[in-house]
């Protein structure tokens, strides 16, 4: 049985999420843009711990709202229309906590996860890439190397959202490169761990709200009990929680993709050109309604691969599916606003410019788009 009704509840989480986006996130979206690379702005971390969205995915005996992946989707997409840039500061701390509530001990949870849904706010990571280790996470050379009741974490790791801002990261490292996938281990470490330190801060094109910097680990020591699952297990912890987190990276893409289409919308019906509204030529009208089409799509999408998620089903495939098309439906929908706003829609007084720069952002991380590709094709 198939049904698009919402309950109240998630209506009420949507309802509240819009009310954030447009009064908490939007009046401070383009002054984040333009902020400096080392800046952050703590304040809308404080927003997110007072609006209880920090620790979305946690379950209330952690102190979390523990909402389902569906309900986290409808929201994620509600404050992705407010600003993609502000929400994945959010999205990156669910992605990092998804990982422990999958495959984290009890006392892990009960150690780490009441940390992120306290009033003080604070955020998580997930740190994976590396400068020779992108898509290819199985080239990783993060040494952990077990002494005694430690490990000992080095390497470095490149582009991770919160980095240094983070109470607690989810590393992977490779006790064995030799052993590529299978050498691969996750672990909490706490953000005040001695020799960890961060480098470079990335100039980035888009999603300029949130931080993504260089996490170096220097001789970190990392007590044992604080290896997520087995040993040599980390890559499949990685991957489910990928799988589990890409549609909430989807529905951020389709609030993006919302926010310019009714930017596009509101200018057709306004601006008149040849003595008529924009609207009332077909060519511009059909546009809109494929960009209608396409968001809607992306939307049906996402919420499957949510509900599969939920349901405990395989998501694998839907998961990438919708992450694929929810990416690439923004990019599309930004790039035909700009076009229906002209000259105006390209300057920078106006949003477009920075959802469209955001948008780019969206089919790279999580998983770049031809790697999600190969994962669809390898399923078929
Ligand atoms: C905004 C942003 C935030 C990020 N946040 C985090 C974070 O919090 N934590 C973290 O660990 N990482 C993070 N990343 C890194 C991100 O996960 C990687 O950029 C991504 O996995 C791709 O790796 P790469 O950049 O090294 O590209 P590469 O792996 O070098 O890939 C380059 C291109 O080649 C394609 N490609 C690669 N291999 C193949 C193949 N076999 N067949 C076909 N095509 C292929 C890719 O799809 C991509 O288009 C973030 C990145 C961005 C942009």
């Amino acid at each position: 049985m198939i049904g698009f009704d919402l309950t109240d509840e998630q209506m009420t989480y949507m309802r509240a999420a819009r009310e954030f986006a447009e009064t908490q996130m939007k009046p401070y979206a383009a002054e984040l843009d333009r902020r400096e690379d080392a800046f952050f702005d703590w304040n809308i971390v404080h927003r997110f711990a007072e609006a209880d969205l920090l620790g979305l995915p946690i379950p209330s005996e952690y102190g979390g709202p523990g909402v389902d992946c569906l309900t986290e989707a409808i929201i994620a997409e509600e404050l992705g229309a407010g600003c993609a840039g502000i929400t994945v500061v959010a999205g990156s701390t669910w992605l990092a906590v998804i990982s422990i509530m999958l495959v984290g001990n009890d006392e892990q949870k009960a150690r780490y996860l009441p940390r992120i849904c306290g009033k003080d706010g604070r955020l998580a990571a997930l740190a994976s890439t590396e400068t020779e280790a992108g898509s290819d996470i199985a080239g990783m050379r993060t040494l952990a190397t077990r002494k005694g009741g430690t490990y000992i974490l080095n390497g470095r790791k490149h582009y991770i959202t919160n980095a240094g801002l983070a109470d607690f990261y989810v590393v992977f490292a490779t006790t064995d490169p030799s052993k590529r996938h299978a050498g691969i281990n996750a672990f909490i470490v706490d953000g005040d761990s001695r020799g960890l330190s961060i480098g470079r801060i990335e100039d980035k094109m888009g999603l300029r709200a949130s931080r993504n910097a260089e996490l170096i680990l220097e001789d970190v020591e990392v007590p044992a009990e604080n290896l997520l699952g087995e040993e040599g297990t980390g890559f499949l912890v990685l991957m489910q929680t990928l799988d589990t987190s890409r549609p909430s990276l989807g529905a951020i893409s389709v609030g993006l993709a919302r926010a310019a289409f009714e930017a596009a919308l509101a200018h057709a019906r306004r601006r008149v050109q040849y003595g008529r509204p924009l609207i009332q030529n077909q060519g511009v009208s059909f546009m809109l309604a494929d960009m209608a089409t396409d968001i809607d799509a992306a939307r049906l999408l996402t919420w499957r691969a949510a509900w599969l998620t939920d349901r405990g089903m395989d998501s694998t495939r839907a998961s990438s599916m919708s992450k694929v098309n929810a990416t690439e439906t923004a990019e599309r929908v930004c790039s035909k606003a700009m076009e229906l706003l002209g000259a105006i829609g390209y300057s920078k007084d106006l949003p477009l410019e920075k959802l469209l720069r955001d948008a780019k952002a969206m089919s790279i991380y999580e998983g770049a788009n031809l790697i999600q590709r190969i994962i669809i094709s390898s399923a078929l």
